[in-house]
């Protein structure tokens, strides 16, 4: 068996549910998650009952154009929704309210550490209703929970510029990221708020998207349904492995969908049936066709907020606070508010910003997420005023002080434990440094033993 090195082809789609306050077609409230019983927020529309009729969300349309736009998207001026066909429960009217040839974005691009991953489209489409299998009186039922039905759900989908599990895994949490910070999203991996999608195939040659006439690897397997930006890693990188052992055994990985087994650690085929099915895919004749005006479209971008990537610069600009420091305290956008109040006390009072954030970073100073900024600047002084000391340089200098005051040694033997002070001293004088008293009063203690 030859080993050959392969190159990892990998493209993510990205389902986030938008926290409207109606649903996407009709005007049930959009809570799934916080409804007290099933089948509470319902109407005809989302039920799919006949003549029904759909009323598109402008503000989940809205909120779409600037997703797209934050991520650096073009575009459609003239976009629309289509009909895709498909038969399962979850989803009473046959057809999902999608878009095929028109989403409302497309180009676009996300930056990681390992390279841009280009955006292919975002659209905006309707969740189905939740399938819940449980048993009831001794009898295993399937139930349909319509709470969720037609709530709005963007999708995005990248080129396959994915190289790693770990990139994968920083897209999608950029993409979070972005979807917070608009705050158009929550993005609940567990409640299902935000579904990873990850298509992984392994090529013989390194993808070159320049490159026009690059052939993709014939076969992809999808990975459907990961709930955690973990399992996701996980699940790349054990697919990456399980293909290259076929390849390398001159076959070909079957093209199909697969799951994520977070018990075993392993994925696992659901359906290899993958010729393209055809959804029938046609414009949804409810739903007039929508054209925007340029001037609508910069009228949504002069509207977006302060974005991570636009924050860390001006923290950069403001605190002088490198880029890759300032990343860990943009989780959220209330993680970076916060963070702000600490840099602005810290500047006030004359702190090096970049010092704090490095102490905060290694847990020098221990902080609660939403810490009073006035708490951490006095613990940071506290920090600031004391010099680092390596081990051995505090061991020689102890050795040092007791070679040469074996009087004081012998009392403190003897039971005049308080003559450490004046050991102390003689040790803070020896380093030559101001080191917190008591670092070097259990290091005397210890070697005095
Ligand atoms: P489908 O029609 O099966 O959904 P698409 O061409 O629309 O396939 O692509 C879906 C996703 O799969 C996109 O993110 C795309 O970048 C990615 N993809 C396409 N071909 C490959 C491949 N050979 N290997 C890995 N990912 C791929
Ligand atoms: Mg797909
Ligand atoms: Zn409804």
């Amino acid at each position: 068996m030859s080993n050959q090195k392969f190159f990892p082809i990998i493209g993510l789609e990205v389902h986030a549910e938008l926290k409207t306050k109606s649903k996407m077609f009709c005007s049930c409230p959009n809570d799934p998650f916080h409804a007290e019983k099933p089948n509470i927020f319902t109407c005809p529309v989302c039920l799919g009952l006949p003549g029904g009729l759909p009323v598109a969300n402008q503000a989940a349309i809205e909120w779409t154009i600037k997703l797209g736009l934050a991520l650096h998207c073009q575009i459609n001026l003239c976009s629309k929704f289509d009909r895709k066909h498909y038969f399962y429960p979850d989803l009473p009217k046959g057809y999902q309210i999608s878009q095929y040839d028109l989403p409302f974005c497309h180009d676009g691009y996300i930056d990681t550490s390992e390279g841009r991953v280009r955006i292919r489209r975002i659209h905006l489409e309707e969740d189905t209703a939740k399938l819940v299998h449980k048993e009831v009186n001794g009898i295993k039922v399937s139930l349909i929970d319509f709470n969720r039905s037609s709530v709005p759900l963007v999708e995005v989908v990248t080129e396959p510029d994915i190289q790693t599990g770990t990139q994968a895994k920083e897209y999608a949490k950029k993409l979070r990221q972005t979807l917070r910070f608009l705050n158009i999203a929550d993005c609940d991996m567990e409640q299902g708020g935000m579904r990873l999608e990850a298509n992984i195939s392994l090529s013989p040659k390194p993808y070159n998207p320049e490159q026009s006439d690059f052939v993709l690897p014939n076969y992809k397997v999808e990975v459907k349904n990961i709930n955690s930006f973990r399992f996701m890693e996980q699940a790349v990188n054990y697919e990456l492995e399980r293909q290259a052992v076929i390849l390398n055994a001159s076959e070909t990985p079957v093209q199909e969908t697969r799951g994520w087994d977070s018990v075993n650690n392993k994925t696992f085929s659901q359906r290899t049936k993958e010729d393209a099915a055809d959804y029938r895919y046609f414009p949804d004749p409810d739903l007039p066709p929508f054209q925007f005006s340029v001037a609508q479209i910069e009228t949504w971008r002069a509207e977006l907020p302060e974005l991570p990537e636009q924050l860390l610069q001006r923290w950069l600009a403001e605190f002088e606070l490198a880029e890759n420091l300032g990343a860990g305290f943009t989780e959220t956008p209330h993680q970076a508010q916060w963070w702000e109040t600490v840099m602005v006390a810290a500047k006030t009072a004359q702190f090096d910003v970049t010092k704090l954030a490095k102490a905060v970073i290694n847990k020098k100073i221990s902080t609660q997420p939403g810490a009073d900024p006035k708490d951490i600047c006095a613990k940071f002084q506290a920090l600031a005023t004391v010099d680092e000391v390596s081990d051995s340089e505090l061991e020689t200098a102890i050795a040092t002080v007791l070679t040469a005051n074996t009087d004081a040694v012998t009392k403190y033997r003897s039971g005049k434990t308080q003559i450490i002070g004046f050991l102390i001293g003689q040790v803070t004088r020896t380093l030559g440094k101001k080191i917190d008293p008591q670092v070097i009063q259990a290091a005397l203690v210890e070697t005095l033993k």
